[in-house]
């Protein structure tokens, strides 16, 4: 049986570990390409987009492709809606899987929005001070007309395009700590944090951190999954999934 994993997520990683030395099973890994270092999983893999949903589709049909997992990151909508229409257009079997969002906790003051637009809005509505941006290198426009604030960016590879000013740029990729985050929003003074419901244990840290400082958070909702597409929360769960394929 092939295996097709559309990943760049811990959890693409994963899987690919728990399923790379199975009998019957020929496992290929896709990632985008889009960060310089990549964090490879083991086994196969192939990189770059695959030219849109028919490009997917196209792929799946010569490749021989049995199952298809999407295992991207919850903001990856493009990616997941062409995996959802290649998976119908050729008939290969799709699950989606897709770790759970994070979840307000007592003493959290968060504000959920949207999208990355009304999260700049929320953000410049904050009193001035710094505001904590881990959104991502491509999201940094949305925050560029915001006099009000000075701005602490982290993102994984430097950003390019328009970015808001002042900006003190870190580069860095999780896991973190809630000490490290402590310190971090200590140092800089931070006053709000905004962030993705990207979700899981490797970028959550901050979230501890912001709930101990009473700093409130700008959290932006994850797009919609494609209609109808069958999803899984865990790792053990996309596997059983297949070890019932395999029979
Ligand atoms: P996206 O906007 O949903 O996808 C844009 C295009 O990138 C897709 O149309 C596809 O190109 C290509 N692509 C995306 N994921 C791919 C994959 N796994 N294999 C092959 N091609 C892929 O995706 P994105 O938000 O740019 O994310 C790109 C990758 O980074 C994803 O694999 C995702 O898991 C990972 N990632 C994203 C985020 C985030 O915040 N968005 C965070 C961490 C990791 P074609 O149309 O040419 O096929």
């Amino acid at each position: 049986m092939r295996v097709l994993i559309l990943g760049g997520t811990g959890e693409a990683r994963a899987l690919a570990a728990a399923l790379h030395d199975r009998p019957g099973l020929e496992l290929t890994s896709s990632l985008a390409g889009r960060v310089r270092d990549p964090a490879l999983p083991v086994g196969q893999v192939r990189m770059g987009g695959f030219g849109g949903a028919a490009g997917l589709a196209g792929h799946l049909r010569a490749h021989g492709i049995d199952r298809l997992i999407d295992a991207t990151h919850p903001f990856a909508a493009t990616i997941s809606a062409h995996a959802a229409a290649a998976a119908d257009d050729t008939g290969c079997p799709l699950l989606v899987l897709r770790r759970p969002g994070w979840n307000a906790q007592p003493g959290d003051r968060w504000t959920r929005v949207p999208d990355i637009a009304a999260a700049a809005a929320a953000a410049a509505a904050t009193p001035p001070g710094c505001i904590f941006l881990t959104t991502g290198r491509r999201d940094l426009a949305a925050f560029a007309g915001d006099r009000r604030h000075r701005f602490l960016v982290r993102t994984v590879d430097p950003p390019s395009g328009p970015h808001p000013e002042p900006m003190t740029l870190l580069l860095a990729r999780g896991p973190y700590t809630v000490d490290g985050e402590t310190a971090l929003m200590r140092e800089h003074a931070v006053t709000a944090l905004v962030t993705k419901d990207s979700g899981g244990q490797m970028t959550n840290a901050k979230l501890v951190a912001a709930r101990t400082g009473a700093i409130p958070v700008v959290m932006v909702d994850r797009p919609p999954l494609p209609a109808g597409v069958h999803t899984v929360a865990s790792v053990e769960e996309a596997t059983a999934w297949l070890d019932i394929a395999v029979g």
